[in-house]
This record gives structure tokens, sequence and C-alpha cells, in this order.
């Protein structure tokens, strides 16, 4: 019988054969697929290959200076794109409103007359790129 993705949080009765198959390299097969298909099976395996190289723990552990200094700079930058998500959306709703009235006018001009409507979707070509510039390039000075 295989048991797959059976997460238990107590762990899993079979985490002693995973730990004793990772020390002696001796794996059925039954036991490697129930590894690979049981969360805390695949966690026992890793601690006790990580226990197993004989690695000392401090040495993966980062500097405490190091982790603030990382930390406070996360913070700050979550920061920063919380205070500015408001000013993103309007930014977008404002080009798509933007967007809209230019077909709107040019749907307009084309009702009311067939020969302005070329100059007018010519004309608003030349809007859109202009205007698609500066909102790309003001969205790249972020
Ligand atoms: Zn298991």
């Amino acid at each position: 019988m295989i048991r797959m993705k059976k997460m238990n949080p107590a762990g899993c009765e079979r985490e002693q054969d995973i730990a004793r198959a990772v020390r002696s390299g001796l794996w059925s097969a039954e036991l490697r697929e129930h590894a690979a298909g049981c969360e805390a099976c695949a966690e026992a395996m890793a601690v006790a290959a990580f226990l197993q190289s004989g690695e000392d723990p401090a040495a993966t552990v980062p500097e405490p200076g190091l982790m603030w200094w990382r930390l406070e700079l996360r913070a700050r930058r979550e920061k920063r794109a919380r205070a500015l998500r408001p000013l993103v959306i309007a930014e977008r709703a404002a080009a798509v409103l933007f967007g809209s009235a230019c077909v709107a006018v040019l749907v307009w001009l084309s009702s009311v007359s067939p020969s302005l409507s070329l100059t007018a979707g010519i004309a608003g070509a030349v809007l859109a790129v202009s205007a698609g510039s500066a909102i790309l390039l003001a969205s790249s000075r972020k």
C-alpha cells in the first residue's frame, strides 16, 4: 500500500524508516516512493541528509547585522510599494479613460464628417503615440 500526499501535522510513522534509510543509504523502492509523496517524510529526509552532511549550522546562517539590514531594506521597499499603489491605480485608470475618450472622439468625428475622420485619425494616432511614450517614460522613472 502506498500513501500519497497524506499530511499529518504530528508527522508520519515512516519518518524513522526514512531517517534510517538516509543514514544507511539503503532505500526500498516502496520507501522511496512514499518519501516522494509524503511532506513529513520529505522534511525528515532533508533534516537527516543535513545532519548526515556534518555541516556546521552556524556557517549557513548570515550575520545578524546583514539580516537586519536586509529586513529593513525589504520593509522600506514594501512600505514604498504600498504608498505608491493608489497612484499606480490612478495612473492606469487615467490611461484607460484617455484611450476610451480618444476612441469616442474618433467615432464621433467619423459620424459627423467622413473627410474630417482621416485627419482626426492621423491626429489621434500621433496623440496616442505621444501619450503612450509619456506614460512609458513616467513609469520607467519610478
Ligand atoms: Zn511519510
